[in-house]
Formats: structure tokens, C-alpha cells, sequence
């Protein structure tokens, strides 16, 4: 893996990491008042070119998030699409990228909403679990609930949740934490939303069940299990169903498609990358590559010029 630092676009120029900076006591760094995506860029060697999956469904989320935090940015959808095109090009980015892209409060205080900075950092993030299973727990901690701190809303303190989480399953000898709500059904893992397999029918939570409206999640709901002629089911998933699945995988921007092998112990299947995975896999990393060449509406270009 390359280790030159990429630079930051940050409220419309590019700088370096050590400047891209935020001031001790404002309400991002303190209250961690922010909201973000995390989307990836994949690398197409054969079209010579760098991709960005989704970028508009990433930036109609980010605009919900925004609203919800009563954040105002000073940018149109135009301008942050070609904010993030100049930044992977003027890092020169050949490789596979993961970016998040950031609005934040840059005044102190809790009730500050303004001023509303924006940052786009690119970065270098490698397959979760090294592109193996996880061995899964399910968490003590509860995904926080819809009234109190909306996993709808992708911000950064909703994070804590997770982070609270991810430790407590590493300190229990787990690679990753599946939540319950508070109804004590399946919700989410911490940065992923959730499917299984059960009795040949792929299923997955409702989006009312305290998860993030994940875009990887309606890619695969809306799109690319029907063109594998499998429908998915979305329902309530109670805990012991999690123990008998024959497969289960996480999937988001940053988890693509992550296979869980084992839940509570509990091998899935016969605790191996099982078929179905194996297929959503594969149609998965064929489509965001662009190997795939259907859908080249969810792909935006990065150097080739392009009319959005
Ligand atoms: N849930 C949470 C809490 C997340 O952070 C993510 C990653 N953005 C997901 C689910 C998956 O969402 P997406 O497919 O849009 O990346």
C-alpha cells in the first residue's frame, strides 16, 4: 500500500493534513457536532479510471443529516460533486479510495449551528477483516433509539455508540458487535447494516429499526439481489434467528460486502463464506469497479469529463 499523504479539500482548497485543522473549543471538536459520509472510489484499470460510487444518493443523505442537525453548507450538489472529482484528481489517486466527506459546526457551543465548515479527506482504507469472515457477538450495548440519538442521522457522536460496542466485542475476543434496539430485535452492526439467510430467502431489518438508511443496503434490496433472482425480505429479525441463519453478512460503503461467519459462537452455515455471500459478493465488487458495466449511473468518473 502507497503511503504518500493525500492532501484535504477543505472549504474549498486543497491542503495539507497538518493544516486541515479545527479549533479546540468549537462544537466539532468538542460535542463532536458534525455530520459525514463515507463513500468509496474504486480504481478501473482497464478504463483507465477512478470511480465514485453513488456520490448522489451520498450527498441526498448527507443533506438529510444536515437537516436534521439544522446545519446550512454554502454548496450545491454541482459544486460538491466537482469537489470531490478535483480532490481525488489533484491527488493524483490511482488506487482504491475511501473518502468522508464532513460538514461540521466551526463556533463553540452546544446550540451553535453556524459557521458550517466542510472538509473532504481521502484516505486509504483496506477490506474489512482483510476481505475474511468476522466472527460476530451480539452486543449488551443497545443501538441507540430513534428519540434519543437517531442512528438515521449520520453523525459523529452516534459513533460512541459503536465505539462502545467494537471495544467491548475486541475485549471479549470478537472481531465485530451486532446491536438490538430497544425493541430487542436485530438493528445493525456498528458501521454496516445487517442481512442473513435464512430457508433460501435473503432477509434483512427495516429501516425502522434503529439502522442507518444505508445506500449498500438499497443497492442490493433495489437492484442487484432482484437481477440475481433473489428478493429480500424486510422484516423484524429476532435474536435467536441470528444463531440459526445459514449465512449472514454486513454491507455499507466502508464494509462492501463482509461475510459474518459466526455469531455468539454459534457457526452460520457451516461457518464458512457461504453461496449466497459469495454471489452478492461478487456482483458487488464487479458493479462499484465498473468491471460490471451495468448501472454506470451510480459511477462517477473522476478524471474523464462528465455531465452530472
Ligand atoms: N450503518 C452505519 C451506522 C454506518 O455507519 C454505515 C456506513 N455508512 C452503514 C450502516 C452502511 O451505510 P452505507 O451503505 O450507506 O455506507
Amino acid at each position: 500500500m502507497k503511503t504518500t499523504e493525500f492532501k484535504i479539500w477543505m472549504n474549498g482548497k486543497l491542503v495539507p493534513q497538518a493544516e486541515a485543522v479545527l479549533p479546540v473549543n468549537s462544537a466539532a471538536v468538542f460535542y463532536a457536532s458534525n455530520v459525514f459520509e463515507g463513500i468509496r472510489g474504486y480504481w478501473n484499470e482497464a478504463d483507465d479510471e477512478l470511480y465514485a460510487f453513488r456520490l448522489a444518493e451520498h450527498f441526498a443523505r448527507f443533506r438529510e443529516s444536515m437537516k436534521m442537525m439544522r446545519f446550512t453548507i454554502p454548496y450545491q450538489d454541482l459544486d460538491l460533486y466537482e469537489a470531490v472529482r478535483q480532490v481525488l484528481r489533484e491527488n493524483e489517486a490511482r488506487e482504491d479510495i475511501h473518502m468522508h466527506l464532513v460538514a461540521y459546526v466551526g463556533g463553540p457551543g452546544l446550540e451553535a449551528t453556524s459557521p458550517t465548515g466542510m472538509y473532504i479527506n481521502p484516505r486509504r482504507r483496506p477490506r474489512i477483516g482483510d476481505g475474511n469472515g468476522l466472527n460476530c457477538c451480539v452486543s449488551s450495548w443497545q443501538r441507540t433509539s430513534d428519540n434519543a440519538i437517531p442512528i438515521r442521522l449520520k453523525c459523529g457522536a452516534n459513533y460512541q455508540n459503536g465505539r462502545l460496542a467494537a471495544l467491548q466485542a475486541k475485549a471479549d475476543g470478537y472481531d465485530s458487535p451486532i446491536f438490538l434496539n430497544q425493541r430487542g430485535t436485530v438493528a445493525e452492526g456498528t458501521g454496516a447494516t445487517f442481512f442473513m439467510v435464512r430457508k433460501g430467502k435473503l432477509v434483512t431489518p427495516p429501516v425502522t429499526s434503529d439502522i442507518l438508511e444505508s445506500i449498500t443496503r438499497s443497492t442490493l434490496i433495489e437492484s442487484l439481489c432482484p437481477a440475481l433472482s433473489m428478493d429480500v425480505v424486510e422484516r423484524d429479525i429476532a435474536r435467536t434467528e441470528l444463531y440459526v441463519a445459514d449465512e449472514a453478512f454486513f454491507c455499507g460503503s466502508g464494509y462492501e460486502i463482509t461475510p459474518i461467519l459466526s455469531v455468539d459462537r454459534f457457526p452460520l452455515g457451516d461457518g464458512k463464506l457461504g453461496p449466497v455471500t459469495q454471489r452478492v459478493l461478487n456482483t458487488y465488487m464487479n458493479v462499484v469497479r465498473g468491471t460490471d458495466q451495468r448501472f454506470p449511473e451510480w459511477r462517477t468518473p473522476v478524471y474523464r469529463p462528465v455531465t452530472v
